[in-house]
C-alpha cells in the first residue's frame, strides 16, 4: 500500500494532509503526482470523485515560488462552481505555505471586484475561459510568468464551445511551461487541444469500474412526468435528491410543482447570479432544502456527498450527460440510485444513448403518500465572513453561550469572504434569529437574515 510518505513530500505538507483527513493517495494521485513533480506534461483521464483535483494541485503548490509576484499557474475550468471547488481545495492544501494567493475569475460576478483582488497579487489563477480572456484583453491579468497550465474537465469545455477561447489564451502563455489536461472522457475533437497545448505528454488513465457498479439504474415509462416524479420520490424516499431537467424553464416549473406538494426545493440554473447559485447549493448540502432541481450545470464537477437519488426528469441528450448526471450519486464509496423518467420521446432518446437500459412501468412502484422531503433545519445568513475575521467558533459561541441554543440544534456553518451561513433546527430558529439580530458576533453587530 502506497502512502503519502512514500511520495517523499515535505513534513509540513504531510502534516497538512493528515489534518485534512487524507491518509492515502487515490490511484490517480499515486500515478500522476510523481510524474508531475518531474515537470512532465500530462494527459489524464479521471472523473470527479477520483481525487483528481489534489492530483494536480499538490505538485503545483509544491513548486510555487513564494518570492514571485506575478501569477505562476493558470487553471482553466468549465464552470464557476468547479472553479470555486478547485480554489477551496487549493486554499486548504496551501495552508502549510506562508502566503499563497488563489484568485477565481469567472463570469456573472463583478469584473471590478476581480480586478481589485488581482491588484493585491495572485499566485494561482482559476477561471472560466470567457472571463479569463476578458481579463487578458483588458490587460488586467499578467500571464508572462505562468509556468503551469492546467485544463480541468477539458471534455466539458469542448462541449461548451470553449476551444477557441482556450487556444487564444494559451497562445499568450510562455512556451516554457508544464501543461496538464484532465478529462473524464476523450471525445474525438480533444486532439484540437492536446496537439497544440501539450508537449510529449505522458498518458494516465484510471478505470472507474467500481464507482459505476455502485449506482443502480432504473428507467420508468411514464405518461405524466410530474405525477411520476412524485411517485418516484415517495417510493424511494431519499434523504437528498437531485433532479435533472433539460431546460432552465423546466427546472423552475418542476421546483414550483414540488413546492406546491410540500417539498423543500432548491433550484440551480444558469439564470441565477453567482451568489444565488452558492446559496442554493449551500441550502441543499446543509439539508435546509433536501431536493435540488437543476440543469446540466450541476452534472459535472459538483462533489456533494450523500445524494442518494438522482432523477432524470428529462432524458439527457448525450451518453456523456447521462454518465455525468448519475455520477452525482454513489460518491465516496456509497451506493446510489439513478432513475430516468421517459415519455415516448424520452424512450426513443434513451434507446440511442443507453441502449442496454430496459424500461419498467411506473405502476410497479409503491409510493408512500405521506412522504415529503422537508428540511429539519433552515439557514441564516450573517453579513460578515473571512474578511471580518468571523470564524465558525465565533458564531457557535454567540449561539450557544449568549443566546442559549443547544449545540445539537446547530448544523453546518459555512464561512465565505463576505458572509457566513449557519443551519439551525427550525424548532429554535426564531430564537436564534432574534438573538443574532440583537446580539454581537466577535463584538460586532452584524446584519442577519433568513434564507428561504
Ligand atoms: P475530486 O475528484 O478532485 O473532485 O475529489 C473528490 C473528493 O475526494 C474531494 O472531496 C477531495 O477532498 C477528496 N479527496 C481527494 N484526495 C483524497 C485522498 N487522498 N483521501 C481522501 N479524500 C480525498
Amino acid at each position: 500500500m502506497i502512502t503519502f510518505q512514500n511520495l517523499s513530500l515535505p513534513a509540513n505538507l504531510l502534516e497538512n494532509l493528515t489534518s485534512l483527513g487524507y491518509e492515502q493517495p487515490t490511484p490517480i494521485q499515486e500515478q500522476t503526482i510523481p510524474l508531475l513533480r518531474e515537470n512532465k506534461d500530462l494527459i489524464a483521464q479521471a472523473k470527479t470523485g477520483s481525487g483528481k483535483t489534489l492530483a494536480f494541485l499538490l505538485p503545483l503548490i509544491l513548486k510555487l515560488d513564494e518570492a514571485e509576484h506575478f501569477p505562476q499557474a493558470l487553471i482553466i475550468a468549465p464552470t464557476r462552481e468547479l472553479c470555486e471547488q478547485i480554489a477551496g481545495e487549493a486554499n486548504k492544501l496551501a495552508r502549510y505555505k506562508k502566503d499563497v494567493k488563489v484568485t477565481t475569475l469567472y463570469g456573472g460576478t463583478s469584473l471590478t471586484k476581480q480586478v481589485a483582488s488581482l491588484e493585491k497579487g495572485a499566485d494561482i489563477l482559476i477561471g472560466t475561459p470567457g472571463r479569463l480572456l476578458d481579463h487578458f484583453s483588458r490587460k488586467t491579468i499578467h500571464l508572462g510568468q505562468i509556468n503551469t497550465l492546467i485544463l480541468d474537465e477539458a471534455d466539458r469545455m469542448l462541449d461548451m464551445g470553449f476551444a477557441d477561447d482556450i487556444l487564444k489564451l494559451v497562445s499568450n502563455l510562455p512556451k516554457k511551461r508544464q501543461s496538464i489536461l484532465f478529462s473524464a472522457t476523450y471525445p474525438e475533437n480533444i486532439d484540437k487541444l492536446t496537439k497544440v497545448i501539450l508537449k510529449n505528454p505522458t498518458e494516465v488513465k484510471i478505470a472507474s469500474k467500481e464507482k459505476e457498479v455502485a449506482i443502480e439504474e432504473f428507467v420508468y415509462e411514464v405518461e405524466d412526468k410530474d405525477k411520476a416524479l412524485l411517485t418516484t420520490l415517495k417510493h424511494f424516499q431519499p434523504n437528498l435528491a437531485l433532479i435533472f431537467c433539460n431546460t432552465k424553464i423546466k427546472t423552475a416549473e418542476v421546483s414550483h410543482m414540488l413546492q406546491g406538494q410540500g417539498f423543500d426545493v432548491a433550484t440551480l440554473n444558469g439564470d441565477l447570479e453567482q451568489y444565488e447559485r452558492q446559496e442554493m447549493l449551500l441550502q441543499f448540502t446543509n439539508g435546509s432544502l433536501p431536493v435540488l432541481v437543476a440543469t446540466d450545470l450541476a452534472a459535472r464537477g459538483l462533489d456533494i456527498e450523500n445524494i442518494d437519488l438522482v432523477i432524470n426528469y428529462d432524458t439527457p441528450m448525450k451518453t456523456e450527460d447521462y454518465t455525468h448526471r448519475i455520477g452525482r450519486t454513489g460518491r465516496a464509496d456509497k451506493s446510489g440510485l439513478a432513475v430516468t423518467l421517459c415519455d415516448t420521446y424520452g424512450l426513443g432518446k434513451l434507446s440511442e444513448i443507453k441502449p442496454k437500459l430496459q424500461a419498467k412501468k411506473i405502476s410497479t412502484l409503491s409510493p408512500n403518500k405521506n412522504f415529503y422531503m422537508q428540511g429539519e433545519v433552515a439557514t441564516l445568513c450573517i453579513d460578515g465572513g473571512k474578511k471580518k475575521k468571523v470564524r465558525a467558533g465565533d458564531i457557535l459561541g454567540t449561539l450557544c453561550k449568549d443566546i442559549g441554543i443547544n449545540g445539537k440544534d446547530i448544523g453546518k456553518i459555512n464561512i465565505y469572504q463576505s458572509s457566513s451561513y449557519v443551519a439551525i433546527k427550525k424548532t429554535v430558529i426564531k430564537k436564534a434569529f432574534t438573538g443574532l439580530k440583537n446580539g454581537k458576533i466577535k463584538g460586532k453587530n452584524l446584519r442577519v437574515w433568513w434564507l428561504d
